[in-house]
C-alpha cells in the first residue's frame, strides 16, 4: 500500500478536555506520523467552507456552531493507508457505534462532539490539506 496523507481535526470538545496529547498518541501508537499541526480557531466562514457538503444536512448549522466553539488542532498525518487507517483508529462517526479501543470509543461525547475529524478518500484528503496548509508547513 502507498505512503499517504490525510487531514485530521482534533475538535472542540477534545482541545476543551485537554485530551489532544491522549489522541495523538493513538494515531502514533497506530503507525501514523503527525506531518503539521496547528491549533487554531475556526471562524465560521471557514467551518462553513469546511463542511459545505453537509450544508443540506439537518445537523449542519449546529455542526458549524459547534466547531467554532472552542480551538481546533488541524494534522496532517502520513503513513501508509493513512486515509483508511485514520478512520479505523477515530471509529464509527456516532461513538455508541464505535469498536472497542477507537478514539471516539474512547473520548467521544455524542455523535456531534465526536472528538476528531478524518479524511474519507484522496480527493477529499488533498482538498482538506490545501484548506488548511500551505506545502512548506508539511514537514514528512
Ligand atoms: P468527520 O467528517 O468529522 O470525519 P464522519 O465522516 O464520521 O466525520 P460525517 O457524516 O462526514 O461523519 O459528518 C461530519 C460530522 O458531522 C460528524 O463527525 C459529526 O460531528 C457531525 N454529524 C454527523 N451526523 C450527525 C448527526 N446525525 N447529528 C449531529 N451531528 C452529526
Ligand atoms: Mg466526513
Amino acid at each position: 500500500m502507498a505512503v499517504e496523507r490525510t487531514l485530521s481535526i482534533i475538535k472542540p470538545d477534545a482541545t476543551r478536555r485537554n485530551l489532544t496529547g491522549a489522541i495523538n498518541k493513538c494515531f502514533e501508537d497506530a503507525g501514523l506520523r503527525i506531518v503539521a499541526q496547528k491549533r487554531i480557531q475556526l471562524t465560521r466562514d471557514k467551518a462553513e467552507g469546511f463542511y459545505a457538503v453537509h450544508k443540506e444536512r439537518p445537523f449542519y448549522g449546529d455542526l458549524c456552531d459547534f466547531m467554532t466553539s472552542g480551538p481546533v488542532v488541524v494534522q496532517v498525518l502520513e503513513g501508509e493507508g493513512a486515509i483508511a487507517k485514520n478512520r479505523e483508529v477515530m471509529g464509527a462517526t456516532n461513538p455508541d457505534d464505535a469498536a472497542e479501543g477507537t478514539i471516539r470509543k474512547l473520548f467521544a461525547e455524542n455523535i456531534e462532539a465526536n472528538s476528531v475529524h478524518g479524511s474519507d478518500s484522496p480527493d477529499n484528503a488533498a482538498t482538506e490539506i490545501k484548506y488548511f496548509f500551505e506545502g512548506s508547513e508539511i514537514i514528512g
